[in-house]
């Protein structure tokens, strides 16, 4: 799924990569790249410009974190702005009827959008995870086959189908299946419509006749993702008539290029509910817009990297910490101070195994969760003062931390020596990071 954008997009971040900031110069130059990777993806011309000039726009405006790279900076905001693009949280499905009456769901679409395995795929899924007992419902009163099908789709998920098959009033057959599911106590109809091969004009009446009449719960768009920009015409021209709740998007297992995923809720303003991805009656999939970006990024791990270093790293505090460590002023209590904050990062080997190409290199390798545990325990037995002015930790003093820390004169004394080398070390190089200076010392 979306593999070529997948790919186009991860060689645009390339250009940042060995960048030191972010400047109208390198982001002008990713996100021509970004843009163009949309296009070829088959998606909408004023979504892809709008979609990079928010991009800009927040890219320039970001304080930029020294904890996170450019090239990982970027990534994160067309993350971000691609799950926004796609509606941002997962749209929620009505499914309680009012006052003792099923809920209703109207299917539309058009011929091979993939409607009947759709009705039947949702039938399915309402069973076993909503408990819910749904009704199916033949109203493609044109095609015999049509109602052959949806009974084959139901007997194979084991929901009952309703069918007239000498009626062609749609109105009629809805409305004594509603009559029927109450009758059999059915919390949930399921309408599979007519569609023809391209949007006709009796279509359009026929099913805006019938949503008025049965007044459902969610009326469902579904469409093909295979079909690009004529989905998202069609998502609009049914749109424009039924106002629809929401869009399902079929094939999604298919060599689809994302056109249609990305463009279509901005042309229509209506939520993506759910996708299909594959014939078989379990292929369906609730849409995540987070997710989605997730995979067409296939980066999420970076995503999450920069989301918690941007929670942790707090840029006030390492100004005052570069202060002094410059004026030779770091001292156990700044040493802790940033062991903290490492460790807030989550579990250092699992924080490291994010990182694309790191995350199987580290996997054999033995990294301790508790690594700072006795250091910790070390600093937590010295006295404010000591932690203060480590200067005067002196032999009798380091016998006594030793003692109430559980641990040996000798750790003690290597944890001491190696915050002197840390001192030294960071008085030499001021510029670097601190935090990953303090990950070099409890190393
Ligand atoms: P309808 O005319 O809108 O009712 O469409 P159908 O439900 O008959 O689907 C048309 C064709 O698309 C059928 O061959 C389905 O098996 C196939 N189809 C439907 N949904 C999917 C899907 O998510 N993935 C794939 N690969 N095929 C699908």
């Amino acid at each position: 799924m979306f593999e070529n954008l997948s790919d186009r997009l991860e060689r645009s971040f390339k250009i940042l990569k060995g960048e030191g900031k972010i400047t109208e110069i390198n982001v002008a130059e990713t996100l021509k790249d970004v843009r163009r990777a949309l296009l070829d993806a088959d998606v909408n011309y004023k979504v892809a410009k709008s979609f990079t000039d928010t991009v800009k726009q927040k890219a320039l405006g970001m304080n930029v974190l020294t904890a996170v790279k450019p090239s990982q900076l970027m990534v994160k905001i067309v993350h971000d702005e691609l799950a926004e693009l796609m509606g941002g949280k997962a749209a929620e499905l009505k499914i309680e009827g009012r006052a003792g009456a099923p809920a209703i769901i109207l299917m539309s679409g058009l011929q091979g959008s993939g409607k009947t395995t759709f009705s039947g795929k949702l039938a399915k899924m309402l069973k076993e995870r909503n408990h819910k007992k749904p009704l199916l419902v033949a109203c493609d009163v044109y095609r015999p086959a049509a109602i052959e099908q949806l009974k084959v789709v139901g007997e194979t998920v084991g929901v009952p189908v309703y069918s007239e098959p000498d009626n062609k009033n749609v109105v009629e057959i809805a409305n004594h299946a509603i009559q029927e599911a109450k009758s059999k106590a059915n919390d949930v109809v399921i309408i599979d419509t007519a569609g023809r091969l391209a949007v006709d004009e009796e279509m359009m009446q026929e099913i805006e006749t019938l949503k008025k009449a049965v007044n459902p719960n969610e009326t469902l768009f579904v469409v093909d993702s295979m079909t690009g920009q004529d989905a998202v015409n069609t998502a609009k021209e049914f749109n424009d008539r039924l106002d629809f709740d929401g869009v399902i998007l079929t094939k999604l297992d298919g060599d689809t290029r994302g056109g249609a995923a990305l463009s279509i809720r901005t042309v229509v303003t209506k939520p993506i509910k759910f996708v299909g991805t594959g014939e078989k009656m379990e292929a369906i999939d609730v849409f995540y817009p987070e997710r989605m970006a997730d995979r067409i990024l296939g980066m999420g791990d970076i995503v999450s990297l920069v989301e918690r270093a941007q929670q942790q790293f707090d840029e006030e505090e390492a100004k005052k910490l570069e202060k002094k460590i410059r004026k030779n002023k770091f001292d156990f209590d700044d040493f802790m101070g940033q062991i903290q904050q490492i460790k807030k990062m989550g579990n250092i080997k699992d924080l490291a195994a994010m990182i694309p190409g790191v995350g199987k290199q580290i996997k054999d390798l033995d990294i301790d969760d508790n690594a700072f545990k006795g250091i910790e325990a070390i600093i937590n037995s010295m006295t404010p003062k000591e932690r203060a002015n480590p200067d005067i930790i002196n032999p009798s003093r380091r016998r006594r931390i030793a003692a109430g820390s559980g641990t040996k004169l000798d750790d003690v004394n290597r944890l001491m020596k190696q915050f002197e080398q840390t001192r030294k070390m960071m008085k030499m190089v001021t510029g670097l990071n601190s935090s990953k200076m303090a990950q070099m010392a409890a190393a």
